[in-house]
């Protein structure tokens, strides 16, 4: 493996940077598998012995299995993610009471890594919008977001600049800003090709517009997380340094354990602390975080704004016995209202209404709280978000199905079930819904989403 050899200059006075055993852990070819569980779904993952230090619910694995065919990482039971980047639990939970309903705002979000993370941490009163600018990476976060199952997240496809519009609202924004990508050399090698000191420059450029543009919607008082997967200091230290000279911040010295590898760090001019990751030293990928506390918005005017609210929707009244179609599909109906959209019914957590007429009024929303489906004839047709999502009556009907059978439902193919009963059954695997499955007299219709539906034999 070639690593650049001015990334490697680039990096000689850096804090724990050690040449040697950096160019023979990229040489080593190791590759490092973790993955994290959704303790929303409750369900025992046979192969999770390893846990990762600085994370409650991640796992290394000592193979990488063929995540394809295995039916609960369809059902959401957990998610593949880097070890290094689970650090976000200790900068939220070191920085942030997470017991209290909070606005949270993943502002850099898709494939949804970190919003999934977040959902974990955060309480059920609080709201987190996962937003993604790119608007062909915001289906892939759409189906992240589902696959985890929590109703108070809000996915919007908005630029940075848009939640000006959102002055001083959220209690805690997390940017993982797009970066030249050196931390994950290891994994990718072909990312090398595309490296470039110039490319260095032009992150560490946009990076600082994405923050400028974001941080006026940040509260007095509220905590910006900011992280890279680049070892590069010109967009680590040195956005720390800019953090502090451009606006009123603090930085947070965060705890960790020596035995983590984690390298702490100071920026040159205003001394923000920085939390290094670097392969050799811990067993994870390269990682940069820091966390920052807003004492005042300098940029503009600290007050919340009170925008008038237009809502876009035009929403469709539902009856009293729709509403009781869909009431008996939820564990809590007290705690959700409906809105009913070109006959689609979403579930959204009452504590939300403000919050979602706010959002609407300022950002596009692509997905607000659960999909319940369409009320047709009487029946609901329900949604794979439904069955998905941790909001969903435990007595709805269900079925246990083996490993062939689950395989068979992800392909959308035939299958065949014995129960005698009929109609809308959750088909489970090892306790954990995959998705609908409608049994007739004389066959069973698959109801898996065709646009999710695997290939791989
Ligand atoms: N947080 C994600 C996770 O944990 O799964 C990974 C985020 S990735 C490091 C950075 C994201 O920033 C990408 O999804 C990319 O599309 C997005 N992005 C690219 N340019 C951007 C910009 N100018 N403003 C905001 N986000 C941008």
């Amino acid at each position: 493996m070639n690593l650049p050899s001015s990334l490697i200059r680039s990096l000689q006075l850096v804090k724990g940077f050690d040449e040697k055993a950096f160019v023979a852990v990229h040489e080593s070819g190791e590759q490092i598998t973790s993955i994290r569980i959704n303790p929303a779904k409750n369900t025992q993952i046979p192969n999770s012995q390893f846990p990762i230090p600085w994370s409650r619910s991640g796992y290394y694995l000592s193979s990488r299995p063929s995540f394809t065919l295995d039916p609960l990482f369809h059902a959401g039971v957990y998610y593949v993610q880097e070890a290094s980047s689970m650090f976000l639990e200790q900068a939220l939970k070191q920085t942030v009471d997470l017991s209290q309903p909070l606005r949270i705002l993943d502002l850099c979000a898709a494939p949804g890594g970190k919003s999934t993370l977040i959902e974990s941490l955060m309480s059920n009163e609080s709201l987190l919008v996962s937003n993604e600018v790119i608007k062909a990476r915001v289906n892939i976060l759409e189906e992240n977001i589902s696959k985890w199952g929590s109703a108070n997240v809000i996915v919007t496809n908005n630029d940075p600049k848009d939640f000006q519009r959102l002055v001083n609202y959220f209690d805690v924004i997390v940017i993982d800003a797009p970066c030249s990508g050196s931390g994950l050399f290891r994994k990718d090698p072909s990312a090398i090709d595309e490296w470039s000191e110039n490319n260095v420059q032009l992150c560490s450029q946009r990076q600082q517009r994405i923050l400028a543009d974001v941080l006026p919607a940040l509260k007095d008082g509220g905590v910006l997380i900011y992280s890279t997967c680049s070892y590069s200091e010109t967009e680590d230290e040195c956005i720390g340094d800019w953090i502090a000279a451009e606006f009123a911040v603090g930085s947070f010295q965060l705890a960790v354990e020596v035995e983590w590898g984690i390298v702490e760090t100071q920026s040159e001019k205003h001394k923000t602390w920085g939390y290094r990751f670097f392969p050799d030293k811990v067993k994870g990928e390269g990682f940069f975080i820091a966390a920052f506390k807003k004492k005042q918005d300098v940029s503009s005017k600290s007050q919340e704004t009170n925008r008038k609210q237009h809502s876009k929707n035009k929403s469709q009244a539902l009856g009293k016995d729709e509403i009781e179609i869909l009431n008996a599909y939820l564990k809590d109906p007290g705690d959700f209202f409906f809105i009913n959209q070109k006959d689609e019914v979403l579930a959204i957590p009452i504590h939300l209404k403000d919050d979602l007429g706010r959002i609407q009024s300022s950002l596009y929303i692509k997905k607000a709280g659960v999909k319940m489906g369409k009320i047709i004839r009487g029946e609901l047709i329900p949604d794979h978000e439904l069955a998905l999502s941790t909001i969903i009556n435990p007595s709805v009907k269900r079925i246990d199905v083996d490993l062939v059978t689950a395989l068979q439902y992800l392909r959308r193919e035939e299958m065949k079930i014995n129960d005698g009963d009929t109609g809308w059954f959750l088909l489970t695997y090892l306790e954990a819904p995959l998705g609908w499955v409608k049994i007739l007299p004389n066959r069973v219709n698959n109801y898996y989403p065709k646009e999710w539906r695997i290939f791989n034999k």
